[in-house]
């Protein structure tokens, strides 16, 4: 799509510089008249297929991000909300999304909020997991000699 355009934007611009060079001729006034109206209308020609590119490259970027945005949502998916420990509320690995050989794990729901996944790394046994990104600790098993 874009070649195509940058494609019209050269053939404009050699039409446009074949006119200016019938313009100089000075053969005829009719001529003269006819190659600037031909000017006009190939410069109204190249200002709206340099709208159009730039319209194209905006598009582009904006599928790229939602792309990104889609990628990040599915990876999201493959956890569901849990609270392993009461009133602590993480994300964990949902069973039926899990890959074979990953090890089951929880993921930082400060960090998922800014799009993130980052995985909860225990901590000394105390039944912590940390999230090394924001450095906030969460409750995600019981603390040794807890019943
Ligand atoms: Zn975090």
């Amino acid at each position: 799509m874009l070649d195509i355009i940058a494609t019209g934007l050269t053939a404009l611009t050699a039409a446009r510089d074949i006119t200016k060079g019938i313009a100089g001729l000075k053969e005829d006034v009719a001529v003269q008249i006819k190659a600037a109206e031909l000017l006009t209308i190939i410069a109204d020609a190249q200002g709206s297929l340099n709208e159009a590119q730039a319209r194209i490259y905006e598009l582009q970027a904006q599928l790229r991000d939602a792309r990104d945005a889609l990628a990040k949502r599915a990876d999201f998916d493959r956890y569901a909300l849990a609270e392993p420990y009461p009133g602590s509320y993480v994300w964990k690995l949902r069973s039926d999304a899990r890959l074979p050989d990953e090890p089951m794990h929880y993921i930082c729901p400060l960090c998922k909020e800014e799009g993130v996944v980052t995985v909860l790394q225990a901590t000394d046994g105390d039944g912590l997991g940390l999230c090394k990104k924001c450095r906030k600790n969460f409750r995600i098993g019981l603390a040794p000699g807890v019943a």
